[in-house]
């Protein structure tokens, strides 16, 4: 069954269009990190503080920081971290990610704001990786236009964040330093590590 407080934040996000992962794709994130024992997560897009709850319900040590600009999401999600007792887990950032520095190291770094930042925000936050971490980035298919043809897109504005997105994908393909895989769940998730020698 599902919590019925998980449920309250699933319709604010409706009511409010706020975006938030779907299930599919929150369901894989929290199995990978019970699987691969992620203590430290640094996520970059709290929204509402729907997935850094469900990050942090994952195991009792998980600890995650979560970085959002907009004021009034962020409010919502102190409520909402308050509301599950995750004060002591969830650290919650009011900030725009694009310049931030951010302190400590994470095995865990969820890229999930501005679609078309992606670039800077990994090379912003990626010597908060540790050695064996991995970057996770959604909404690699963008409700499935990435792999439209760009004809068939008739906003000018969505064949921008489109072509954004398919940048991203090149940059992470053509790195020396990370491999990626490109996984067709939820709506598209980029699982990046770093090479190994
Ligand atoms: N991770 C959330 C979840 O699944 O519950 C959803 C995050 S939502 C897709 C993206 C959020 O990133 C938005 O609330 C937006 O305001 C925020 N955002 C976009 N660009 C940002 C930036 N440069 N710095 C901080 N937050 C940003």
């Amino acid at each position: 069954m599902v919590d019925p407080k998980i449920k309250k934040i699933k319709e604010y996000a409706i009511d409010n269009n706020v975006p938030i992962m779907q299930d599919e794709g929150i369901n894989y994130l929290t199995t990978f990190i019970i699987k691969h024992n992620i203590r430290n997560i640094l996520e970059i897009g709290t929204a509402i503080g729907y997935s850094a709850i469900q990050m942090a319900l994952t195991n009792k040590d998980v600890k995650v920081t979560t970085v959002e600009r907009d004021e009034k999401r962020y409010l919502e999600a102190v409520k909402n971290v308050k509301d599950f007792d995750l004060e002591d887990k969830i650290h919650l950032i009011f900030n725009d990610a694009t310049n931030l520095k951010v302190d400590g190291s994470y095995d865990l770094i969820f890229l999930d704001a501005a679609k078309s930042q992606n670039i800077t925000f990994f090379n912003n936050f990626k010597n908060n990786l540790e050695d064996n971490g991995y970057i996770i980035t959604d909404n690699m298919s963008f409700h499935g236009f990435v792999n439209k043809d760009e004809k068939e897109i008739k906003s000018r504005n969505l064949r921008g964040l489109v072509r954004k997105i398919k940048e991203y994908k090149n940059f992470l393909e053509e790195s020396n330093e990370y491999t990626t895989k490109f996984l067709d769940i939820g709506d598209g998730l980029a699982i990046t590590n770093r090479k190994k020698d």
